[in-house]
């Protein structure tokens, strides 16, 4: 059984040559034997952490399966049963699509939400404290304190988490450990988090009173730009804003526009609304052509990271680990709508 995991970026007829010159049919042909699974959109820490897993499911003689790189989400009518998301996000894969076809689409829903909740904080942490600016400072053997390095206590501050689902449970613990006020919004209410102490505001509630807001809220149609033109005289002024969730909760333009008049006095950022061209790759020798990501990096206020809330040892275990399971529950036939980890909503 071959086992092979590449990483790089090809068009769909390119993969397809790819498979039928390694004698791998696509369509129409026995799939009793060897689940194929193509990896797509590879970078080097999916390599590394997959294909240990993959050569000790294949190990497994129920399990084998083949692995390539390369694929694309495209292929509804080319024999592709199963989209199996490395992420936990429903929000890209057209999943009304994938139901048209027929496909399975699993996720990983919870991968670390300790992972991204401590993320949120340190950005917090870096955009209160201006910490990468004072390391590279103290770096170049500038010691003095000069250049706007002063932060404020969060300890008594009014913290606002908007969705307290899974991340935002955990990070609003970690919040009343700072001992800061912390109001919520949701449209749902979680009675652990009322338990611990947190108070449900309303959504013009949460804008006018949070000296920080966290946005840990999924994207969805409702909660596209969520900072908005609307919303930004309604906020406090000089609160930090958040954002490790998704970039497209944040028009970029009002953004600017609030670091620009001081409303906003500083964000952190771990996702960004067009960053689909940019992230996960290094575009330090090239020039970048979006003028609103040029705009941010040259704002002070901004600390900004490329998507890496996830990133961690434990995370990335798990995340290998469910796809893994999602594909071995495939293979066992668990193809249905309502398999545990499938992404479509029953509305959908
Ligand atoms: P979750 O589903 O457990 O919680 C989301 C919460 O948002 C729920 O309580 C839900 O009721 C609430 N919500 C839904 N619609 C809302 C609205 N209109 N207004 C306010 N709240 C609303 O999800 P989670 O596991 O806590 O993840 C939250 C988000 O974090 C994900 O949707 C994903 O976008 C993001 N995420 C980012 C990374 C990263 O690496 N940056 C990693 C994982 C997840």
């Amino acid at each position: 059984m071959a086992t092979e995991l590449r990483t790089g970026s090809k068009s769909l007829r390119a993969i397809m040559g790819q498979l039928r010159s390694k004698g791998v049919g696509v369509e129409g042909e026995n799939q009793k034997e060897t689940l194929r699974v193509l990896c797509y959109d590879t970078t080097s820490w999916v390599s590394d952490a997959f294909q240990p897993a993959v050569k000790a499911f294949n190990a497994d003689p129920e399990n084998s399966f083949q692995m390539m790189v390369d694929f694309t989400t495209e292929r509804g009518r080319l024999g592709v049963n199963m989209i199996a998301q490395r992420a936990a996000g429903f929000d890209r894969v057209d999943t009304k699509a994938a139901r048209a076809y027929g496909m399975t689409v699993a996720r990983v829903p919870a991968y670390s939400p300790y992972a991204v909740a401590e993320m949120a904080i340190a950005l917090l942490m870096a955009v209160n404290r201006k910490t990468p600016k004072a390391s590279s400072r103290v770096k170049m053997a500038n010691f003095s304190l000069d250049a706007g390095l002063l932060g404020v206590d969060i300890h008594g501050k009014t913290v606002g988490v908007m969705g307290t689902g899974k991340i935002g449970q955990i990070l609003c613990n970690i919040i009343l450990g700072f001992g800061a006020k912390l109001i919520c919004y949701d449209v749902f209410q979680n009675e652990e988090v009322k338990k611990a102490g947190g108070v449900y505001v309303t959504k013009d509630g949460i804008f006018a009173q949070s000296d920080i807001l966290f946005f840990m809220m999924p994207l969805l149609p409702a909660t596209r730009h969520t900072l908005n033109m609307d919303v930004l005289p309604k906020l406090k002024k000089g609160m930090m804003l958040i954002n490790t969730s998704r970039g497209g909760l944040v028009d970029t333009t009002v953004l600017l526009q609030g670091l620009r008049t001081g409303v906003i006095s500083g964000v952190g950022m771990d996702v960004y609304e067009n960053e689909q061209e940019y992230f996960f790759q290094d575009w330090s020798a090239k020039s970048i052509q979006d003028p609103d990501l040029t705009a941010l990096l040259g704002e002070p206020g901004v600390v900004m990271t490329a998507h890496q809330a996830f990133f961690t040892k434990e995370a990335v275990n798990k995340i290998t680990q469910t796809t893994m399971e999602n594909l071995r529950d495939f293979k066992l036939g668990k193809r249905e709508f309502d398999h545990p980890n499938n992404c479509i909503p029953k509305d959908n």
